[in-house]
């Protein structure tokens, strides 16, 4: 891990500008989706996520860490004499970098050592645009590509924050428009992350007047044939979206879960009655998002498998780009047999793995065994949350 230290005399305020500006460039060309700036004490230390995992990229010098996090203020239109509250806000980018980037959203907290500042990048990425390029297991694709032409019915994605949900919904929806030109396509987020050209793409406020429930009643009555909501959290959202399912719309959406059976079993305790989730829901994915060995350096392990090394090219990680891992669950006579009678999450898990369900850790291997990843980085991914 190389972490370059700067010279540890103070720079200029028009040094300030020049390092910020140079450290979010950077970040951008190698793809980070967050820039943290977190004071010490000692000095400021700047990290980028980068394929999920926050590395170490510099160092700046505690005398300046008030100024860096001032210039990212001013960058964000934020209060610069608010010291003491978090703030938020969004801010541009200029130069090169600005084209690949749709968002940056700024959030800052005081802590004891000062402020700590998390920039977030959103890129418009091309590859991810279809749902082709995600990296589904062939025979998930189909069985998704033929969801997404039923005209009813319910498509749940499960995976916790950060496992890729929002680009696996948009590709679908960018697949429907492509397929089925002229059908009406609805989405309800909060906040709406990715533009889908061809969709009517409806922000949700929380906390103000447009919640999910409010905006999915009304949207209901514009005759949409197509329903995308950003999540189902609540027992209202779920109610709404299921009936929604079994009268004439295809929904899609998606719910904290660790697993699909986990997911059918949070819409019972939602209470949505088990014959209304056997009739409307049609399957469940589970995704989680695996770090990509990098191509410039890895190498055959003694073990026969591809081992990270770490280039310059992957900032000594050893790994580069993400792919996707999945399973998913279509609802067979056997599931909702289990379902009606209120079976709990161990029979299900078990009634499915008698069955022969292939679970994300099946799908990992496929990639282990193609050199994509390693064994290592498919247990963390698959290990925490779990059934074996
Ligand atoms: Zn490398």
């Amino acid at each position: 891990m190389t972490e370059n230290h700067r010279s540890k005399s103070s720079p200029e305020a028009q040094d300030v500008v020049g390092v910020v500006d140079e450290l979010l460039q950077k970040a951008v060309a190698c793809g980070a989706s967050d820039v943290h700036f977190e004071p010490t004490g000692s000095d400021l230390k700047v990290k980028y996520r980068l394929d999920g995992v926050l590395s170490p990229v510099e160092s700046l010098p505690a005398a300046v860490a008030d100024n860096v996090v001032a210039r990212l203020k001013v960058l964000g239109g934020l209060l610069t004499y608010r010291n003491d509250i978090p703030q938020e806000g969004r801010l541009e980018l200029d130069g090169k970098a600005s084209g690949k980037v749709t968002d940056v959203r700024l959030a800052v907290f005081p802590t004891i050592y000062g402020q700590r500042a998390v920039v977030r990048l959103f890129y418009c990425n091309e590859e991810l645009m279809a749902l082709e390029h995600l990296g589904f297991a062939a025979q998930i694709e189909s069985r998704l590509k033929t969801i997404a032409a039923q005209n009813q019915g319910v498509l749940l994605l499960t995976g916790p924050a950060g496992s890729g949900k929002s680009t696996t919904l948009a590709a679908l929806l960018r697949y429907i428009v492509r397929t089925l030109p002229g059908k009406s396509i609805v989405t309800l987020e909060d906040p709406v992350e990715i533009r889908v050209d061809g969709a009517t793409q409806v922000p949700i406020t929380p906390h103000g007047q447009m919640t999910f429930p409010t905006a999915l009643r009304s949207l209901l009555r514009q005759d949409p044939q197509v329903l995308m909501i950003g999540e189902i959290r609540d027992a209202e959202t779920a109610r709404i979206a299921i009936e929604a399912g079994l009268t004439g719309h295809l929904l899609m959406s998606t719910m904290h879960s660790g697993s699909p059976a986990g997911a059918l079993l949070r819409l019972l305790e939602m209470g949505i009655e088990p014959y209304q989730v056997t009739s409307s829901v049609s399957a469940v994915v589970n995704q989680r998002l695996i770090r990509r060995l990098c191509d410039g350096c890895k190498r055959m392990g003694p073990g026969g498998e591809f081992e990270p090394v770490g280039c310059d090219a992957c900032l000594g990680t050893g790994f580069c780009g993400r792919t996707l891992i999945t399973e998913m669950v279509q609802l067979d006579s056997d599931l909702r047999k289990s379902l009606l009678a209120k079976a709990d999450l161990d029979t299900l898990e078990v009634l499915l793995r008698d069955k022969g369900h292939a679970t994300m850790l099946t799908d990992g291997k496929r990639l282990v065994e193609a050199g994509v990843t390693t064994q290592d980085e498919l247990e963390k991914v698959c290990g925490a949350d779990r059934i074996t």
